[in-house]
């Protein structure tokens, strides 16, 4: 049989098969995928085959292979181990709420994201949340944000979880897909998931209320069917994705403006920085480029910002 994992507590996995049947499955012995060292051979969003055993009435899966993930986000533990652990896989899309204020969420945090996200595979469509608290000149400031982000590709809406404006469109956007919700905290996740289902409403509160107390619980991820054709996976506690390693003339790939370029600067190695004929750096003089992504940039290549390292992401 074949299926989805839906939910895993360590040893036991929750798979969920096409024709919509749950079975816990197990796995035997030593299970790896191969090339990927993590403490957790499976994780929520894998396919996987399984075998069924029938003891005493009850249905149990062995899991007896992986399929090959189309991409995974992974948590970095912090100990001295530096063992990765695979928080999702096979992720269509992430929604990044975005808020101006209460709390803010600065352009830095926003552009890290994206790498990360593209060095990972994974779409990103941009929510910029609570519209309804903002004065003109912040609404300004969402539309200058928006269209940033818009030309370079990224889907954008002004939305609010709370007056449900533009709601019924992140839920289109939602249907047929694997989705997740990322940010700070604060931003409106819990919410705005409360508005596209209520019935989730339980899960997301209890979760916050554990964190707002600072408690360093471990969290798994989940996976939810919603009542229309749509799935998310609710990762607790993490506002982000881990870290991702990438060697410096790497980092520009991933910003799609800049790649779009890469092959009229002078180097093919270039990291437009000071090199001569540089198609970035003509473009950001030209304002084809905006400046605080080319800031994100140089801040993500010097790697000082500590307080925006990817690995420091969790809540
Ligand atoms: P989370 O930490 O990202 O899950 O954020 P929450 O969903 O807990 O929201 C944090 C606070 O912002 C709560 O008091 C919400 O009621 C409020 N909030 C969320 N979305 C909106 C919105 O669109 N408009 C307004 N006015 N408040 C919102
Ligand atoms: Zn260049």
């Amino acid at each position: 049989m074949t299926g989805t994992v839906y939910k895993s507590t360590g040893s036991w996995y929750t798979v969920k098969t096409l024709n919509g049947k749950f079975y816990e499955c197990r796995i035997k012995g030593r299970f790896r995928l191969d090339g990927i060292k993590s403490t957790n051979p499976i994780a929520v969003g894998d396919k996987v085959e399984f075998e069924l055993e029938t003891k005493n009435n009850t249905d149990t899966g062995v899991i007896t292979r992986i399929e090959e993930r189309t991409n995974y986000i992974v948590r970095k533990s912090v100990n001295l181990s530096k063992q990765t652990h695979i928080i999702a896989s096979n992720i269509d899309q992430v929604f990044l709420l975005v808020t101006i204020d209460n709390p803010p969420t600065f352009t830095t945090f926003i552009d890290r994201f994206l790498v990360t996200a593209e060095a990972y595979s994974i779409k990103t469509i941009l929510l910029f949340n609570k519209v309804d608290t903002y004065s003109e000149d912040t609404l300004l400031e969402v539309k200058y944000l928006a269209s940033i982000y818009r030309d370079i590709g990224y889907e954008c809406i002004g939305i609010s979880a709370t007056t449900g404006k533009n709601i019924d469109k992140v839920k289109a956007l939602m249907e047929g897909k694997v989705n997740m919700f990322a940010g700070h905290s604060g931003v409106g996740k819990s919410t705005l998931v409360n508005a596209i289902e209520p019935s989730l409403d339980l899960k997301t509160k209890a979760i916050s209320t554990q964190h707002s107390q600072g408690q360093h619980t471990t969290t798994f991820a989940e996976m939810f069917d919603l009542s229309f054709d749509a799935v998310i996976i609710d990762t607790p506690g993490i506002k982000g994705f881990g870290v991702v390693d990438m060697e410096k003339e790497e980092v520009g790939d991933y910003f799609p403006e800049f790649f779009a370029l890469k092959q009229d600067c002078k180097f093919n190695n270039c990291i437009h920085i000071k090199e001569p004929k540089c198609a970035v750096k003509e473009a950001l003089e030209a304002n084809e480029i905006s400046y605080s992504r080319y800031k994100s940039y140089l801040q993500i290549l010097e790697g000082e910002d500590e307080h925006y390292r990817t690995d420091n992401w969790d809540e």
